[in-house]
Formats: structure tokens, C-alpha cells, sequence
């Protein structure tokens, strides 16, 4: 039996946006329910640049994409905000009543007067190797992403892909893995340049190898992954014996079910119609940061702030009709400072 939560508003997206989503929210006293398909919050910021310096973040000179995401973190705090994590929406629905039914791919399931969709450039799923038979193995002896590395010990690891991923698991799995490849279709690399020079040591010492080639087939026995074919740069196939096969061509976002849900898109964004509210072609639903589109829209974490704000402003009516909304300096609102927690 699963229940249905009932909500005032449901912010699809844990990225930077999001989360400010919360607090403007909070500010005018709606409680949030915050959905994001990855295991962890800060969307592109956390899983594209944990370590890279963000500058342009207004009165923070300086912070990287995971202190980005902590401080907003600890700037929601006060307000409470519901985290579901893992999960992909992939329903939503206007009822009769004017509400929304929305569901997630765990299949939790809501009832909510709001929505804001501050999905980014959608969800992240990892570029797949596309060899026949392939999905088979996917999760056995495939892998396009590492939870666990004791899994690897004492294995015959094949990885492929020339980035950050397929270098730092390559040097990180040589020594604990039995035997180390490392698979890429061309010479040069996309990894930081650190790694290819260590990966090319390594090489040199014995301590894993580089093959340039392509996987082009997949060969089984006893229903097992028992060897790749690799095409080379020559037009040579070889055989490739190995026990599990790591692939790491990068992630790329897909628009997904939101595609589905009836709202006006333009080039894989949603069109919002207005610049005061930025609410999209269906009342209630508003978007915000990367996944919106609008004259003059920049990609850029300070304008979806800017977004949320008003955003914020824009659904206040769909859950206090009664109520007249002001806006208030969190400086010196005794009511704002109630709401914050901080009298
Ligand atoms: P995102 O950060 O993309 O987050 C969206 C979240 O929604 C994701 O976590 C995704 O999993 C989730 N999601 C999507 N669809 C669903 C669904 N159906 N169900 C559940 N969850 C879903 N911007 C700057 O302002 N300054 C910079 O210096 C800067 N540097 C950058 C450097 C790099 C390398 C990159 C890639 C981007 C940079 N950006 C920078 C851009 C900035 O990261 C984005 O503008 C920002 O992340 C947008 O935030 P967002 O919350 O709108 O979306």
C-alpha cells in the first residue's frame, strides 16, 4: 500500500536551482518536496565539477561546485524541505480539481497544488556501449559506473574511454585488479594531463596496458562475458578475454518524461511565458534555471536564482488564494525572522 502525499509544492530537480527553489519558497511559508533521479543533490554542479571553482556567483568570489551545493544546503535548513532521492518523476498529471498527480519511477506518489521543474538539461544516464548483446551483462560483468570498487579485486578489468572517469578508475583499480586495460579509440586523451602521464608510467612499468581500438562484438560462454573483439586502428580484429568490462563514455541528459507531460518545448527547454512569473503554458507548473527558455535566457546559476525568486511570487496564489503577498527584506522582517529561525 503506498500512501499519496499531499503537497503545496513539488520542485523536480536537486540541482543549484532547486534548492533555492526551497528557500524563496520557504520565505513566503510554502513547505517543498524536492525529486532528483541521482543518489545526491546539486545536480550538474556536483556531478560534472565537485572540485572546479565557480566565480561568478554573486558576493561568493570563489567556491567549488560541492560548496556551492553545501552552503545552499545549510541555507534551506530552516525550512525543512522533504528529499527523494533516486527517483525519476515520470508522471504528472492535472486533475479536476486543478491539483496535479505526480509519480516517481520508486513510485512514490503525490497530490500538489504547485510544480516547479527545475530539472536542468534533464537527467543524466550514462552513454551506453551499443554492441549487440550487450545489456545482457549490464550490472553482472558491464558496468558504467563504479559503486563499489572491492568488486574489482582480483578481476580482469577492460575500460573503456579516454576521459576523467575511464583514467582515474584505470589508475585507481591497477594493482588491486588482477589485470588492467585500458581501451580507447584514439591516441589522444580528454583526462586531466596529469593522469595520461601517470597511466603512460604505468604502462611503460607493466602495470597495466593501453590498447587503441573499438569494441565491435562480444563473445559468451556458459552465458558468461568471456571476451570483447577489438577492432584496431589497422582494421585488425582481435580477441580480448577478460571478466568485467567497465565503460565510461561520459553521461549524457535526456529530456525524459518530461517530454510527456503536455507543456509547450522549444529546443529541448520548456517555454515559460512570461518573464514576471515564469510559469509554463500549463497553470500551476513553472520552471526554472537551465531546462526554462525565454528571451535573453543565459545558462547560469545566478539568473535561475533570479528565476526562483519570482517564480516563488508567481505560485503564492495557486496555495494562499485569501492572501495578499509582500515582499519583505530578510534584514528586517520580524515575520522573516520568525520564518527563518534566526530571532
Ligand atoms: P541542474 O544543475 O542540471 O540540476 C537538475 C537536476 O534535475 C539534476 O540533478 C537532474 O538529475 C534532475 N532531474 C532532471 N530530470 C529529472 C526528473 N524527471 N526527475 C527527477 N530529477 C530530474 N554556471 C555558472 O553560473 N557559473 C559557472 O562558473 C558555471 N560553470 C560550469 C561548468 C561546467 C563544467 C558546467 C557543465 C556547467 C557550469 N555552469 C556554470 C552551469 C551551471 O552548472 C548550470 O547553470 C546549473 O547547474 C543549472 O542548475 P539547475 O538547478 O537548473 O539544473
Amino acid at each position: 500500500t503506498t500512501s499519496v502525499i499531499e503537497a503545496d509544492a513539488v520542485i523536480v530537480g536537486a540541482g543549484p536551482v532547486g534548492l533555492f527553489q526551497v528557500f524563496e519558497l520557504g520565505l513566503l511559508e510554502i513547505k517543498a518536496h524536492v525529486i532528483d533521479s541521482l543518489p545526491v543533490v546539486g545536480g550538474q554542479c556536483v556531478e560534472l565539477y565537485p572540485d572546479k571553482p565557480i566565480y561568478d556567483i554573486p558576493a561568493v568570489p570563489v567556491c567549488t561546485g560541492q560548496e556551492l551545493t553545501d552552503n545552499l544546503l545549510k541555507q534551506i535548513e530552516p525550512f525543512e524541505p522533504t528529499f527523494h532521492l533516486n527517483q525519476e518523476v515520470t508522471v504528472v498529471q492535472r486533475r479536476p480539481d486543478g491539483r496535479f498527480d505526480l509519480e516517481t519511477s520508486l513510485g512514490t506518489k503525490f497530490i500538489t497544488k504547485t510544480i516547479f521543474i527545475a530539472a536542468g538539461v534533464g537527467s543524466f544516464q550514462p552513454r551506453t556501449l551499443k554492441v549487440e548483446g550487450i545489456e545482457e551483462f549490464e550490472g553482472k560483468q558491464v558496468f558504467y559506473r563504479v559503486k563499489d570498487p572491492s568488486r574489482f579485486e582480483g578481476r580482469n578489468l577492460v575500460i573503456c574511454g579516454g576521459g576523467d572517469s575511464a583514467l582515474d578508475w584505470a589508475l585507481n583499480l591497477a594493482g588491486k585488479a588482477e589485470s588492467v586495460i585500458l581501451l580507447h579509440r584514439r591516441e589522444d586523451f580528454r583526462a586531466a594531463p596529469a593522469s595520461v602521464a601517470k597511466m603512460k608510467e604505468m604502462c611503460d612499468n607493466y602495470e597495466m596496458q593501453l590498447i587503441i581500438g573499438q569494441v565491435t562484438g562480444i563473445e559468451t560462454k556458459d552465458d558468461k562475458l568471456a571476451e570483447i573483439k577489438v577492432t584496431g586502428a589497422d582494421g585488425v580484429t582481435r580477441r580480448l578475454p577478460l571478466d568485467d568490462l567497465l565503460v565510461f563514455f561520459g553521461l549524457s541528459p535526456k529530456l525524459g518524461p518530461i517530454a510527456e507531460w503536455g507543456l509547450e518545448i522549444e529546443r529541448k527547454q520548456l517555454k515559460v511565458m512570461d518573464t514576471e512569473k515564469f510559469e509554463t503554458n500549463v497553470p500551476g507548473i513553472f520552471a526554472v534555471g537551465d531546462i526554462n527558455t525565454y528571451p535573453g535566457k543565459k545558462k547560469l546559476i545566478l539568473s535561475g536564482f533570479h528565476e526562483a525568486a519570482l517564480a516563488a511570487f508567481g505560485a503564492a496564489p495557486y496555495i494562499f488564494p485569501e492572501k495578499k503577498i509582500h515582499m519583505q527584506y530578510t534584514t528586517t522582517s520580524p515575520k522573516l525572522h520568525k520564518i527563518l529561525g534566526v530571532e
